[in-house]
């Protein structure tokens, strides 16, 4: 390993290659700080030329190659597995914004730029980049193409994947490919791009981006909702989009115990209402005279008559919404600071939600009754979040014997159902086992085939992904 590390400081400086075990070990372990595992060494290249050669060095050197943006996947993909020498490839020095295109609604930038930063870019240049999710701060652009990250507005304007329309690539043979094409239409062949993104760096390394703008946001009406029932969701959810069609932009479910736990953990916070569960919604508006509030507080309206919504609060300021914003955030943060819980990120179609809820509700009650429940999600995208806490004064080391036995049983729900066990944070190291138990053979032999076509010595990411 010592030959490698020679090798390496030939083109990159002695400070982008950590080895010290101090050092390193930020970059060794996952956010959750379930999975750490040691690295060769950490580098941190500032230019694609530097990418493409420690890639060829690693390759040469028999050494496998991890990309790492900000460190905030929660399936444990960026860091390393056990076994293998690796070589972790931190991108966050590669932070440049290379171009706005305001004529043809377009940002381009290195992969290690923070999400915030193009949303912060995009405001600046009078537009709008919708993704948002709770680690924007941290999470770079690599990163957040390589999980084809989703968040609070993909009901309206699509996941990561719908915003990128060109890549630059390092490739296991440590070629560069310059895919920074600004197109929207573009049908030459294979569209490669899409093979990269969600591919959780097992295919290359993603050094570059241009992403599509949104025109700016000039009008929005959020309300936090109760609802009668999971049907009752449902039913409000589908009479908000009927009336503001793409300009219902958020639509998150929280469930009853979600919200207590979000409130206890906010300091001065207090239940804004009782309510079976809760629903944080947002229409928004790209024209001023937009009647985002009216559109809102009709459907309100019709929803309290008619019973499905049981109480609501509209946020009357930036800052009232900030407020309502805050709950759906001090969920996880709450949970944390509780003892954590065995967590799930499953998708079934939306019909399903209530039934699906019902079913992890009835088996959780049956084999783990002292556990706790933390349901909350993306309604439109029939996105939940299942996360199963310990009992009270229990943490997760404590529950550690019951976890695969709990997330297999939750998998499953939603596998029967038409879902998915994984609708947001990808694979990684943690979901792996999924993949064995729930891909049929056909879709794992393609999956294999394409990784084999495009890293067959099995530089990057070896364990992530593909069981
Ligand atoms: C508080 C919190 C809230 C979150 N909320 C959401 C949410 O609402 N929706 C959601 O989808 N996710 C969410 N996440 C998960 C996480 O933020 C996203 O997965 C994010 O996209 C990861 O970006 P990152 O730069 O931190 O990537 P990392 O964690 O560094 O890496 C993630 C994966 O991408 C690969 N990778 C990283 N950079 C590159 C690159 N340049 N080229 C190739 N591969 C690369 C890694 O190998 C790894 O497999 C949340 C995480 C936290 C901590």
């Amino acid at each position: 390993m010592q030959s490698l590390i020679t090798e390496l400081r030939n083109f990159l400086p002695a400070k982008a290659i950590l080895t010290e075990a101090g050092d390193k070990a930020p970059f060794e372990t996952d956010w959750r700080k379930l999975f750490a595992n040691p690295a060769v060494c950490v580098v941190l290249p500032e230019s694609v030329d530097q990418v493409a050669a420690v890639v060829r060095a690693c390759a040469g050197a028999g050494v496998a190659v991890v990309p790492q943006g900000g460190n905030t996947g929660l399936v444990a993909g960026g860091v390393p597995v056990a076994g293998p020498p690796q070589v972790v490839v931190n991108l966050n020095r590669m932070n440049k914004i290379l171009a706005i295109d305001i004529l043809g609604d377009t940002i381009s930038v290195e992969a290690g730029v923070t999400l915030l930063e193009v949303q912060e870019a995009a405001a600046a240049a009078g537009r709008l980049f919708p993704l948002s999710l709770g680690a924007e701060g941290t999470a770079r652009i690599g990163g957040v193409i390589s999980t084809n990250a989703g968040g609070i507005q993909v009901l309206s304007y699509g996941s990561m994947r719908a915003q990128v329309l060109g890549l630059e690539m390092v490739l296991a043979d440590g070629r560069i490919w310059d895919g920074m094409r600004s197109l929207r239409k573009d049908n030459t062949g294979i569209d490669l791009k899409q093979i990269f993104i969600g591919a959780e760096g097992t295919l290359g390394i993603v050094t570059a981006a241009v992403l599509r703008l949104w025109p700016a946001v000039q009008a929005r009406a959020t309300a936090l909702v109760g609802v009668a029932s999971l049907e009752a969701a449902l039913a409000v959810f589908s009479a908000l989009r009927a009336a503001a069609g793409a300009g219902l932009t958020m639509c998150e479910f929280i469930s009853s115990p979600s919200m207590a736990l979000a409130v206890a953990h906010i300091p001065g916070g207090r239940l804004p209402f009782a309510a079976a569960a809760y629903l944080l919604v947002e229409i928004s508006a790209h024209a001023e005279d937009a009647q985002v509030d009216e559109a809102l507080l009709k459907t309100l309206e019709t929803a309290l008559a008619d019973g499905t919504a049981t109480d609501a609060v509209v946020a009357q300021s930036g800052r009232e919404r900030a407020d309502l914003l805050r709950i759906r955030e001090a969920i996880p943060e709450g949970e944390l600071i509780e003892g954590g819980a065995v967590k799930h990120d499953i998708a079934v179609p939306v019909e399903k939600i209530p039934e699906t809820v019902r079913a992890v509700e009835a088996m959780v009650g049956e084999k783990y009754p002292e556990f706790r429940l933390n349901i909350f999600g993306h309604v439109g995208d029939g996105n939940l979040h299942v996360n199963v806490r310990p009992p009270a004064g229990m943490t997760l080391k404590d529950i550690a014997s019951e976890k695969s036995a709990i997330t297999e049983a939750v998998e499953k729900i939603a596998v029967q159902r038409g879902g998915s066990f994984s609708a947001e944070h990808g694979i990684g190291q943690m979901r792996i086992v999924g993949m064995a138990a729930h891909k049929s053979a056909v879709e794992l032999d393609l999956m294999r085939a394409v990784k084999a076509a495009l890293d067959p010595m099995g530089v990057f990411s070896p364990g992530k992904v593909l069981p």
